[in-house]
């Protein structure tokens, strides 16, 4: 799965909803919490399982999809450019902006 199914999967929801669900933006940012809520208790609590973690974090990639389709931001264009940045600000802080090898990651153009 890509952003580009997380999105047709967030306007699939939304359209087969006659009230759009969650019908407006702070109803959106009331769901994520209430998803990441749902996340945290499945961390904490004994009797939820590994699948139920899995369920929930599918619940808050999701609401993250219909907050960017409604927003019309594409995830594909917004996340590489922010992990750029996330990895530029990482390798400064705590490498002295040589960026480590060992890591083996893509974004070595620091
Ligand atoms: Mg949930």
């Amino acid at each position: 799965m890509n952003f580009d199914d997380l999105l047709q999967d967030a306007k699939e929801l939304c359209d087969l909803r006659p009230d759009g669900w969650t019908c407006d933006p702070l109803r959106d940012v009331v769901k994520l919490a209430e998803e990441t809520g749902e996340v945290a208790e499945c961390m904490v609590k004994s009797r939820k399982t590994k699948e139920d973690l899995g369920e929930e974090l599918s619940d808050v990639m999701v609401v993250i999809g219909v907050i960017a389709l409604r927003a019309g931001i594409n995830l594909n264009d917004v996340c590489p450019k922010k992990q750029e940045k996330r990895v530029q600000k990482i390798v400064k802080r705590f490498h002295g902006g040589v960026y480590p090898v060992e890591a083996g990651c893509t974004h070595q153009k620091i």
